[in-house]
Parts: C-alpha cells; sequence; structure tokens
C-alpha cells in the first residue's frame, strides 16, 4: 500500500507546480516504524522528515539512502543531535533558535540549511514569524554565518475557507519571490500536508511535506501543530 501511494503521488508532481519547478516530496515520518519508512524509500522517496528529536534519534540509523529533514519544532537544547546529520531544518522559527544553532553549527564545522518559518494563519497553537515580522527576520538570520537560509516553511490552518487559504498560500509565495530574487540560496517553499496540498502546489509551493496520504491514518495521531 505505501508504495502504491507513493507512486501515485509521485506521479501526480512529477509536472512541477504553477511556476514550472521541481516538487520535492518530503515524506512526514513520525510514527512510522523503520521498515515502512524503508519501504516508502524504496518506492521512491528520496527524502524523509522527523517532527521530534527523539526519533530522528531512534531511527536514524536503521533508515537508509533518504535526505534527513527536520520539520518539527526544535528545543534548543536538543540542536545538538542534528549537527552533521539533517540536510535541512525547516523550523527555523525564532532569533534564540538560530543564536544557538550558529554557536553549535560554528563549534562543528558545520552550515545549517534551514527555512525560515512562518506562522501564516497567525494562530496562536504555532510557531514562527508573522508574515510582517518576515523580511526583518530573514535578514537577520543571514548575518549568521552558519545558517544557510535556503526558503520558507508555513504550515496552513486548518479551515475550509478556501478563499482564506487561497490567499495566505498566495502572499507565502509573494515574500518567497521577493527573497528569492535577491539571494541564489534561496529554492525552497516547503508547504502542502495531506490535506491541503494540491492547493499549496497551485499556488507555488515546491516542497511538500505528506505524512497520510503515504502511509495512511496514524495509530496515535499527534496534533499536527509544530509540538
Ligand atoms: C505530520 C506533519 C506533516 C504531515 O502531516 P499529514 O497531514 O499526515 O500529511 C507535515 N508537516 C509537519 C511539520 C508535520 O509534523
Amino acid at each position: 500500500m505505501i508504495a502504491e501511494n507513493v507512486q501515485k503521488i509521485l506521479g501526480e508532481i512529477a509536472g512541477g507546480n504553477s511556476c514550472g519547478e521541481k516538487i520535492t516530496l518530503v515524506a512526514a515520518t513520525k510514527t512510522r516504524t523503520p521498515e515502512e519508512i524503508n519501504e516508502a524509500i524504496s518506492a521512491g522517496i528520496t527524502d524523509i522528515g522527523e517532527n521530534k528529536v527523539q526519533e530522528f534519534r531512534d531511527k536514524y540509523d536503521l533508515v537508509h539512502g533518504a535526505n534527513r529533514h527536520f520539520i518539527g519544532h526544535l528545543q534548543t537544547n536538543k540542536i545538538k543531535y542534528l549537527i552533521g546529520k539533517t540536510c535541512l531544518i525547516h523550523s527555523l522559527d525564532r532569533m534564540e533558535l538560530a543564536e544557538e544553532l550558529q554557536k553549535r553549527a560554528e563549534r562543528a564545522s558545520w552550515t545549517a540549511n534551514c527555512l525560515l518559518e512562518i506562522n501564516i494563519g497567525s494562530e496562536l497553537s504555532k510557531s514562527g514569524f508573522s508574515l510582517e515580522e518576515g523580511m526583518h527576520a530573514y535578514e537577520q538570520m543571514r548575518a549568521f554565518p552558519n545558517i544557510c537560509v535556503r526558503g520558507l516553511m508555513a504550515m496552513l490552518p486548518n479551515s475550509q475557507d478556501f478563499q482564506q487559504l487561497r490567499a495566505l498560500c498566495l502572499s507565502m509565495r509573494q515574500f518567497y519571490d521577493t527573497i528569492r530574487v535577491q539571494d541564489r540560496n534561496i529554492e525552497h517553499l516547503s508547504m502542502g500536508m495531506s490535506g491541503d496540498w494540491r492547493l499549496c502546489v497551485e499556488c507555488g509551493s515546491n516542497m511538500i511535506r505528506l505524512g497520510t496520504s503515504l502511509f495512511g491514518p496514524r495509530a496515535y495521531p499527534q496534533s499536527p501543530v509544530n509540538d
């Protein structure tokens, strides 16, 4: 079943997004076993993302052949477990995290590729910078020599208001384009989960993070927010 789901989604995104860009599919692997994850990789998944450091560590050596992303809320005291082990941290959501990440990465002579997380729906339950703070935060992040900002990440609010979601997606793409024209490192707009990825891709997302659509419902559902 996993292999079929992977192939179906890869087929659907093969044509790229509305801006003519290739779409990267990141499998969101929280609660999934190493066997399930390896099955997805065999079926064509190239990128996987955990949202808890403990799970990231537990599965690290048991999963083979994929780029490792970190997609969840990151506590500063757990940064050390990701140093040198992750290709992209999607959740650079506060200045304090950037400062600590800079320190740790510098000590390891490593550069952390990161996405600036934007709390696009201004939700209290989610972390990230507001769109208004986004530019200033981006400029501050760029000053850290061991942090490389590669783009933006957002999670859409859980809403049925299609027009509102569309407007939020488009404002993310607009901000993404604003920074992209002046910075060659910017290449990822990570936006879209199982329930909303088609809309996100239509509005210019080029990286989607899917769990349920690939692996089925989670046995012990976790909150979809950044916890
Ligand atoms: C769990 C998770 C996803 C995927 O959620 P699904 O609705 O199962 O596709 C995407 N992004 C983050 C940050 C997650 O924690």
